[in-house]
């Protein structure tokens, strides 16, 4: 058989819920994937991979998965779960939203029975599980299938639902794993992870990796590696940081008019992204004021706002300098 042309690199599983297909189509965009995965929305999302839900739809998707593999030479497939989701918390037969910890906890557990069907039937795809919240913020949930020689489900669902409990606190982070080992080297982990906190991108995929090998090679828990990799992201101001900057600058530029100046309105947008790409680490005071910065640094000039005579190019300043 002939190697597919890749034109797309994820297959993405989303929900149908109508609240927010615009945020899925955001969330790409901002890890500029547009045009470079397609997307199957199905009720449920992850859900309906699990042949228990509705065989039906569990046909569907994999017919559609095997033919993107075919026609797009996709390598990964993105499952994104959503929070208040009809179609899971018909399957669990309550409103799981009622306990967000618990709700949670049944997602990661879909999700991670998702990508196990996934990788019975194509053990070399990759395969990532997230969970959106209803304000678009999107989270990594950990997964014991994803990766290629994935680590031990027992390893890590634990960990997830602990977490998911609120019982396991950063403290606990280096001590030793439910597993009763103590990791070989939390030092030589946070050292890869300083590593992953220089490079200049934002890579899902990358994190993955670290995080599975935190697991497989360092005995840490997914909690307690995914942990260590957020400390040290915050400590070093982070890729994450940089790369967030980078893409919003370029966004700002798209924007801007013919004599480089831009209008509140986008610099309120590039605040959303903003907050988006760097996780949501930040108030949206603050990434309204990074973001005039980063304006300002871009040599780009506010627009002026307002009614005629009071219309005004000073809200750019002021944003700049106080995080409202
Ligand atoms: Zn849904």
């Amino acid at each position: 058989m002939t190697e597919p042309q890749r034109i797309a690199d994820t297959f993405v599983v989303s929900c149908i819920d109508p609240r927010l297909t615009d945020d899925t189509t955001f969330y790409f965009a901002a890890l500029g994937q547009t045009d470079r995965y397609s997307e199957m929305r199905i009720a449920g999302a992850g859900l309906a991979a699990l042949g228990d839900a509705n065989p039906a739809w569990t046909q569907a998707l994999f017919e559609n998965l095997a033919a993107s593999r075919q026609l797009h030479g996709i390598r990964k497939v993105t499952f994104l779960n959503h929070r208040d989701c009809g179609a899971v918390n018909r399957w669990a037969g309550r409103r799981l939203s009622v306990d967000p910890a618990e709700e949670l906890r049944v997602h990661t557990e879909v999700l991670n029975r998702a990508a196990e069907a996934v990788r019975a039937r194509h053990p070399d795809l990759l395969v990532e599980i997230k969970l959106m919240e209803l304000d678009g913020t999107v989270r990594v949930l950990p997964c014991a299938a994803c990766a290629p020689g994935g680590f031990r489900a027992e390893a890590v669902v634990p960990a997830a639902r602990a977490a998911a409990m609120g019982s396991l606190d950063v403290g606990a982070s280096l001590q030793p794993t439910e597993r009763g080992a103590a990791p070989r080297d939390p030092a030589g982990f946070t050292e890869l992870a300083r590593l992953r906190a220089s490079a200049d991108a934002v890579d899902p995929e990358a994190d993955l990796a670290l995080l599975t090998r935190g697991v497989t090679e360092y005995g840490l828990t997914a909690e307690q590696a995914q942990q260590m990799l957020e400390s040290v992201a915050r400590s070093a101001g982070g890729p994450t940081a940089r790369s967030a900057a980078r893409d919003t600058a370029a966004f700002l530029r798209s924007r801007q008019d013919r004599q480089g100046r831009i209008a509140k309105q986008d610099v309120l947008q590039a605040a959303q992204l903003y907050r988006r790409l760097v996780g949501q680490r930040v108030t949206t005071g603050e990434a309204r004021q990074r973001v005039a910065r980063i304006a300002d640094a871009e040599g780009l000039a506010a627009r002026p706002e307002g009614v005629w005579p009071l219309r005004s190019t000073a809200w750019l300043r002021r944003m700049a300098e106080r995080a409202a």
